[in-house]
């Protein structure tokens, strides 16, 4: 295999929340990832799964330097960007666009369709001509999907799926070769949801794009992803490849997850339930002892409550969990039966 156009080593990074009043402030730290460590390939999509707060934007800004962090590298094509001189870290920002959750809230109610999409190239090529940067925006708006007719529209005349359509083209423009997509479809209807998702792997591969996928549900991530990572209260449970994941997950949080995702059986959904994970997820502020799934884990043993688990290879991928070597998770699981596999991520 050739060498990982990223890698993320031993990335920390840490809030500094203030609370109370003035005669009684508490100055709060927030552990939002903890030792993260991962590769990204070119032309590879991993997938980013794990419940609210689990740091997953935090996570897409930091591999973005957007965000600071209290130690850890990520390493872009040679270069650790966490250590990198502003000006060059600019340039560098070229090869890696962002696509958000909410299309609408990310673009500029002020500026048009086709002003949203050459603003990029304005920024970072300010020499170019106005001609060539309108029949780049054209190239773009068709590339995705965009009638080239609507290039003087507003954001607030189009749909939600052709907004994060335009989202997407003003993230391409620069032709970047990483994508980070931080929930792009989570805000739009279910039946839109599905042409973006299209959209994107479609470009993926047309355009080698190297991308992470950020996604609350693991079977959406199934349908992009070649690997995926699963993060709980800032650390990773497990990362691995996308079909052994799914299938035989070894963490019993991942099993949590899939077991989560609604099926059309209530019986067998309240049966997975009791079997998958127990209660709310633990305060950021507080986070347990020992494994952080441990308040939560059906297999939980004393061991789980003192000493922290750390990652360790398993078949295709890794997992941190003290019981990984005895648990047969995959015998007992009941995955929704697999639904698009013919259409699934290619390695
Ligand atoms: P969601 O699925 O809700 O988007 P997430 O997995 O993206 O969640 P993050 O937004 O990265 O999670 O948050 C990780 C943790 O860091 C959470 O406990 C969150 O409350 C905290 N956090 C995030 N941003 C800040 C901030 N600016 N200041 C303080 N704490 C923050
Ligand atoms: Fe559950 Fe223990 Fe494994 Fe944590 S280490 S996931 S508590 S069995
Ligand atoms: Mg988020």
């Amino acid at each position: 295999m050739s060498a990982p156009v990223l890698t993320v080593d031993g990335l920390s990074v840490d809030y500094q929340v203030h609370i109370g009043g003035i005669f009684k402030r508490q100055h709060l730290t927030v552990h939002a990832l903890q030792d993260v460590n991962f590769e990204l390939y070119r032309g590879e999509t991993l997938g980013i799964a794990g419940e609210s707060g689990s740091g997953k934007s935090t996570l897409a800004r930091t591999v973005l330097a957007l965000q600071p962090a209290r130690s850890g590298h990520v390493v872009w094509r040679g270069d650790d960007l966490l250590a990198m001189d502003r000006e060059v870290l600019r340039a560098k920002r070229k090869e890696m666009q962002m696509i958000f959750q909410d299309p609408l809230g990310s673009l500029n109610p002020r500026l048009s369709a086709g002003e949203i999409i050459a603003e990029p190239l304005r920024t970072h090529y300010p020499r170019m001509a106005r001609l060539q940067i309108h029949e780049r925006v054209i190239g773009m708006m068709k590339m995705v999907g965009l009638s080239p007719e609507h290039v003087n529209r507003y954001p607030h005349e189009f749909s939600g799926g052709q907004c994060q359509r335009l989202g997407i083209a003003r993230a391409l423009v620069l032709n970047p070769r990483l994508l980070v997509c931080d929930e792009p479809v989570s805000a739009l209807d279910v039946s839109i949801q599905a042409q973006i998702l299209h959209l994107l792997k479609d470009l993926q591969k047309k355009l080698q794009l190297s991308m992470i996928f950020i996604a609350h549900d693991l079977s959406l991530l199934r349908y992009v992803s070649n690997r995926i990572m699963v993060l709980y209260l800032g650390q990773i449970m497990e990362i691995g490849d996308r079909a052994s994941l799914y299938q035989a997950p070894r963490h019993p949080y991942t099993r949590a997850l899939i077991q989560s995702v609604p099926i059309p059986d209530p019986e067998r959904e309240r049966r997975d339930r009791e079997r998958g994970h127990r209660g709310a997820i633990p305060s950021p502020f507080m986070p347990p002892s020992g494994c952080l799934f441990h308040p939560r884990c059906p297999f939980a043993i004393e061991r789980c409550k003192i000493e922290r688990p750390s990652l360790r290879p398993v078949r295709e991928g890794h997992a941190a969990c003290h019981r990984v070597e005895e648990l047969h998770l995959e015998r007992d699981i009941a995955a929704p039966a697999a639904s698009g596999d013919s259409d699934t991520a290619e390695a």
